[in-house]
Parts: C-alpha cells; structure tokens; sequence
C-alpha cells in the first residue's frame, strides 16, 4: 500500500490504518519515517505538548486532537464575567499551532486501543500513533449532591469549562435583580484552579460594586480553608465592604442540595433563595481518561512524575488537570509546565536517552478588582519520585502592600495571561 506519510488521518475507518511503526528506534526515525505522537486535547496542557514536540524534534509527525475550532480560556474568564475582558481576547485558535507544524484535527476522541496504539474518532475516522499524550481537562462528578446535574447546569450554571457557560452565567449575572442574591457553591478538593472560585466572587463583586450595588454574594463551600484566603477576605472587605459572605463547611456551608426549579440551596448553614446560582461540582479527570483506564479510585490520573507516562499504560502520557501531579495545583500554567517536560521526556524516550530531572513552576494571579491583584507562586522538583514544592520558593503577595502594589500585581496579571496563551497557541492577547 503506497500512502503519504501525512495522511495520519485515515478517511476509510479503522480497517485502513496505516501500519505502526516506531519499534526499536535508535532515534526518533523508525524504519519507515518519523514518530508519530497523537496529543488528545488542545487546552494549556495538550496544546504545549503539542508545540514543544514540535520544538525539540521537528521531524516528529505530531497530531493534535481537539474537538473546537477556537478555545476560550478559563484564566480570564472571571475578569470576562466582570466587564474588565471581552470574549474575544480570551479566546485562541490553532492557526498557530499549524504554523508550528502541527497536524489538527477537530474532532473528538471516542476509544483509544493502547495495546494496538489506535484511536477512534467520534467523526468515524481512527489514527494509529507509536506514543499518545492525554490532556483532556477535568468532567463533573454529576449528582453528587441532590440537583447538582447536568441538565440542572443549564439553569444553575459552573462555568468552570470556559465557553457556553461562561456565556450563561454572565448573561444571568448581567440581568439578576437589583439587590439580589448571588449563590455560589464552591467546590469540594481537589478541583481545576484552587483560587478561582474566590477570584470569580471578586470579579462578580467587582460588576454588582458598579450596576447592583444592593446586591448580596454567598459562597457556599465544604472546605474550611483555601488559597490566599487572608488576601482575599481583607480584600473583599476594603474593596467590597460586606457585598461577600463566606460560608466554611464547619459552619455548615456545605451543601447537600440545589432546588433548580425553586432557585433554593440547601445547607445546615441555611436554605437560601438565590437569585443566581452558581453551582461547581466536584470534579475529576474527564472522561476519555475513564475510558483509556488511565484513573484510578481518586478519579484522576496517576504517572510517573519525571515523564508523565501513565503508571497504568506504557507509551501513554497524561499532563494538566486529569494527572496526579504532586504538590502542583491544577491550573494553566502547571498544565503548561508539565507539558514542556512531558515533551522533553517523549523527545529522549525516543531517541533512546534517560530523562533528566527537571523543575516546574507555577504562578497564579487573581484579579480582586480591575486594580488590584494578588498571586501564590511556588518552584517544584522531584523529591522522592513526588513533584514537591522547594522549601522557600514560593509564598504569595504581602498582606500589607500599598495600592500601588496591588495595582502592579493586577498589571503583571495581564503580562502573564498575554505571555502564556502566546506560547501555548501563538496567539497571546
Ligand atoms: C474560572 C477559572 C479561572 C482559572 N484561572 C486560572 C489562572 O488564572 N491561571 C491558571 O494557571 N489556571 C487557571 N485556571 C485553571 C486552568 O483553566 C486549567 O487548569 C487548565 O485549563 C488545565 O489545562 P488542561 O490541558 O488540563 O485542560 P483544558 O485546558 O480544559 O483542556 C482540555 C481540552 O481537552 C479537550 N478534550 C476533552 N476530551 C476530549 C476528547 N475525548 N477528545 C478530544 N479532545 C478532548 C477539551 O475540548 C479541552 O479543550 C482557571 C480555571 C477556572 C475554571
């Protein structure tokens, strides 16, 4: 069978595929032309595996999977719902990604058979790959508290995957009543952004401060602590006096259900009527990663943490939200992170070379108001085969800093949204 190398793609179905190749290498050649990596995901983790790759070893054939054609990012969407970003400029598509020379197809992962290195595709096309990469972000533990479903969503929205979500919420933000009451329930651990819910509270203060100034927020949360929370509370107080309450699951703020019809969440805090709710569920890796058996009973997924190769499945690598990456919180910039080393690991890997220790970082900003930013930093290695955070090599902003400070972090939060999504898709705002 004559077949161009760049047809991975195969039109005719599983039963065309073309032959595998990549066994036995000495290099990053096989016998009958370059590696293929097949990257399923094109969000902060898969579409930096994807352009590293591409990086590091320019002949690998590299193909990223990824359903939409244009991806809203969740960093930024807060300061979106706020009035401070529009749609647009929080939104990225691929065309960089190709000019890197990456293959895209748009579509959406239904099966991979990792024994036989194929993947089915939900258009009925399949690719068959010699290493894949699995960055496909987190699902919702749907129904773990009573009325916390999907269909619910539509009425009581999480915009925690950017998108038509977000686009609910702002829309119901933009149009509650004066005075109302906003109701969000936060997540339980461990969860996609340890401080966005706060920040999203913020930002949703930040829009009541300016047309609904009567407006209450309650944040119904079953943990007891979260990030940067002495920064947030004094915050919220000098900015937004007492628009925002936080409830802690020791003071009853966990919730056991949301009434969509009545618009009620049920709490031993209370059973408030909301006008708008906001409600997070808990969460785990999405669901391709169920399917690939890459999880186990934490829900998300285990690797080595020098390479991200799956503990579960040779020559499969997950990075981003769905890994178990250590001490890494579960945001853009570890997934983006990760990314680059599991590049670096795939690269050597097929050339035969050892992987070499590396370290990550990892910043995250959050705008309290349009002036004022505040962020949690932290430097990570490999300890004990773990990714654990270096003693002293992080902390977050000062308590007691002048708004000048604040006003320079909020400034260094667009740097750093305009610089990642500029590496990661070529296309930084
Ligand atoms: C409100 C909010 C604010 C945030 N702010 C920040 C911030 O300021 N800084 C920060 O660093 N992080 C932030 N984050 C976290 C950040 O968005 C995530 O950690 C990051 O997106 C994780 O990257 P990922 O690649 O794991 O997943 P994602 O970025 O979610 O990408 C996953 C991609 O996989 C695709 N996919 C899923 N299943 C399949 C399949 N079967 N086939 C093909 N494709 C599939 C999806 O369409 C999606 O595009 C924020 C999150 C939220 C919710």
């Amino acid at each position: 069978m004559s077949m161009n190398r760049r047809q991975f793609v195969q039109v005719a179905g599983s039963a065309a595929l073309l032959p595998l190749v990549g066994m036995g290498l000495t290099g990053c050649e096989t016998r009958s032309g370059p590696a293929r990596v097949a990257v399923i995901g094109g969000g902060f983790g898969g579409a930096t595996v994807a352009t590293y790759l591409k990086k590091y070893d320019p002949k690998l054939e590299v193909t990223l999977i990824e359903p939409k054609t244009s991806y809203m990012t969740c960093p930024g969407s807060n300061w979106y719902l706020a009035g401070l970003r529009d749609a647009k400029s929080i939104t990225h598509n691929y065309e960089g990604l190709k000019k890197r020379g990456v293959n895209l197809v748009h579509d959406t992962v239904s099966s991979v058979d990792t024994d036989a290195k194929t993947i089915k595709l939900a258009g009925g096309k399949s690719l068959s790959y010699d290493k894949v990469v699995v960055s496909p972000g987190i699902d919702f533990k749907w129904g773990a508290v009573e009325g916390m479903t999907e269909a619910n969503a539509e009425k009581c929205p999480h915009a925690w995957q950017a998108g038509a979500q977000t686009e609910l919420l702002k829309k119901q933000i933009e149009g509650m009543r004066q005075g109302g009451t906003f109701v969000m329930v936060a997540p339980p651990n461990p969860f996609r952004c340890p401080p966005g819910p706060y920040e999203r509270a913020s930002m949703v203060a930040e829009y009541f401060k300016k047309h609904n100034p009567k407006a209450k927020i309650l944040i119904l949360d079953a943990k007891d602590k979260f990030s940067k929370q002495g920064l947030f509370f004094a915050a919220w107080q000098e900015v937004y006096g007492d628009m925002i309450e936080w409830v802690s699951g020791i003071d009853g703020g966990k919730v056991t259900k949301v009434d969509a019809a009545t618009m009620t969440v049920y709490s031993d805090y209370d059973n408030v009527k909301a006008d708008v709710i906001n409600a997070i569920p808990a969460q785990k890796a999405a669901s391709i990663a169920f399917k690939m058996g890459l999880t186990n009973e934490s829900g998300f997924c285990p690797v080595n943490m020098l390479t991200f190769e799956s503990s579960l499945k040779k020559d499969v690598y997950i990075v981003g939200d769905a890994s178990i990456a250590g001490a890494m919180p579960k945001s853009g910039h570890s997934a983006s992170s990760q990314g680059k080393i599991c590049a670096a690991a795939i690269v050597n890997d097929l050339a035969g070379l050892p992987m070499e220790p590396a370290q990550h970082a990892n910043t995250c900003y959050s705008l309290v108001a349009g002036n004022y930013g505040i962020s949690v930093a932290g430097v990570y290695s490999l300890q004990d085969g773990k990714i654990a955070e270096i003693k002293g090599s992080g902390g977050v902003s000062p308590k007691d800093a002048n708004p000048e400070f604040r006003q320079m972090e909020a400034t260094y939060a667009l740097g750093w949204y305009a610089s990642i999504t500029k590496d990661v898709w070529g296309t930084g705002a």
